[in-house]
């Protein structure tokens, strides 16, 4: 296997399946629709996605990510946006999105 940091394919960063029935599952995207992070890697930890809070049905609070694009608007930049938070995780605490990211959506 050819380390991903020497090879120049990058089909690893992404892919799109159409055949989804939920497809497309997030509305908005404009570059390749990036299917490899369904699961988001950062539903338990800080992130700077637009998600709001709901309590399931044992009582845990969790995000519901709806309305965000990130981890799949555009192959690469969904791969780098991933890879960002991920160098430093932290984890989730349950807490309401941070006023930091609502400022950088109303300046876009
Ligand atoms: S808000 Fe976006 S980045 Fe954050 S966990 Fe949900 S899908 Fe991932």
């Amino acid at each position: 296997m050819q380390p991903k940091n020497t090879t120049k394919d990058q089909a690893y960063k992404g892919f799109t399946h159409r055949a989804c029935p939920f497809y497309p599952c997030h509305q908005g995207v404009r570059r390749e629709f990036n299917c490899l992070f369904c699961y988001c890697p950062l539903i338990a930890y800080a992130c700077p996605g637009p998600y709001q809070l709901y309590t399931d049905k044992h009582g845990l609070v969790r995000k519901d990510c709806s309305d965000c694009r990130l981890p799949h608007d555009g192959y690469h930049a969904s791969w780098a946006f991933i890879q960002k938070w991920l160098e430093k995780p932290e984890i989730w605490d349950g807490r309401e999105q941070i006023e930091r990211y609502r400022k950088t959506e109303r300046e876009r």
